[in-house]
């Protein structure tokens, strides 16, 4: 066994995107990424004072990390982002496609305003950084996309944002294909339900104890139960790994 590679953050030498990572989840797997050794971007669209916080906690840990504003929709914005961070440290070997939206209707009362704004950060985010990673991303690198276990447990209300991660998952199946001969491998991560904004927004105390009565653990996912496995997808220890979609709920479902 080579000891000291045991030894050696894991992530040692490594650039990461994380898009969306000011709050929530993403924020968390910033932080992760940066304790195993890489060189983080905090990407964020609103909230830039929380995405400095976060770049804050990296850097007085001894880590390095900037924050970059892009608003994941946006073709020319996402591209600008791939450059800045390219140009900052000087390449890119992860990416994590954490951003993302949720609104909870049944399709009958989702508005056509409700379905753009979900597909619109949801999948042509996702869609937009993929086809960046396809050249800018280093050989040997890793993708990890975000989508969710509501594409197991197919709640109602939830149809229109289930049919954006529907779309990441395939994304993420067909871009493992596309990506194999630069050694990058693409996966995607489902989380259940995770204790932050976006999933306690809107929830009732007894509808969050129902969800969190629902994993074999008794509780809610928390995001360092997301960041750390995400970690793991992106060392190298996973590197077989492509093309899948990865349940982190618990064994809900
Ligand atoms: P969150 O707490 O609401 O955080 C969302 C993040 O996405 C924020 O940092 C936000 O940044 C960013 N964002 C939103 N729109 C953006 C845009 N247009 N461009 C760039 N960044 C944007 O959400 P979360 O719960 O951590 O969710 C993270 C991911 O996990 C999402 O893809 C979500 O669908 C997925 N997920 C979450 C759960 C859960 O239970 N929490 C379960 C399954 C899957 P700004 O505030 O700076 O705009």
């Amino acid at each position: 066994m080579d000891i000291k590679r045991n030894i050696m953050k894991r992530l040692n030498g490594k650039v990461a995107l994380v898009t969306g990572s000011s709050r929530g989840i993403g924020a968390v797997t910033a932080i992760a990424l940066a304790e195993n050794g890489a060189k983080v971007i905090v990407n964020y669209n609103g909230s830039k004072n929380a995405a400095d916080e976060i770049v804050e906690k990296i850097k007085s840990s001894g880590a390095e990390a900037i924050a970059l504003k892009a608003d994941v929709s946006k073709e020319a914005e996402v591209e600008n982002l791939f450059n800045e961070a390219i140009a900052a440290f000087g390449k890119l070997d992860i990416l994590i496609n954490n951003a993302g939206i949720m609104m909870t209707k049944p399709i009958a009362q989702t508005s056509t305003e409700d379905f753009d704004q979900m597909f619109n950060i949801n999948v042509k985010g996702v869609f937009n950084t993929l086809r960046q990673a396809a050249t800018k991303l280093h050989d040997g690198g890793s993708i990890v996309n975000l989508s969710s276990t509501v594409t197991r447990t197919l709640f109602p209300g939830y149809g229109t944002y289930c049919a954006t991660k529907g779309a990441v998952e395939q994304f993420t199946r067909i871009f493992a294909k596309e990506m194999g001969s630069r050694g990058i491998n693409v996966n995607a991560v489902a989380p259940g339900p995770t204790e932050t904004e976006l999933f306690l927004d809107g929830k009732s105390e007894e509808g969050v104890a129902r969800l969190a009565a629902s994993s074999a653990f008794g509780r809610l996912g928390q995001p360092e139960d997301i960041a750390n496995f995400i970690v793991n997808m992106v060392s190298e220890d996973s590197k077989w790994v492509s093309g899948q979609i990865i349940g982190a709920n618990g064994a809900m479902a």
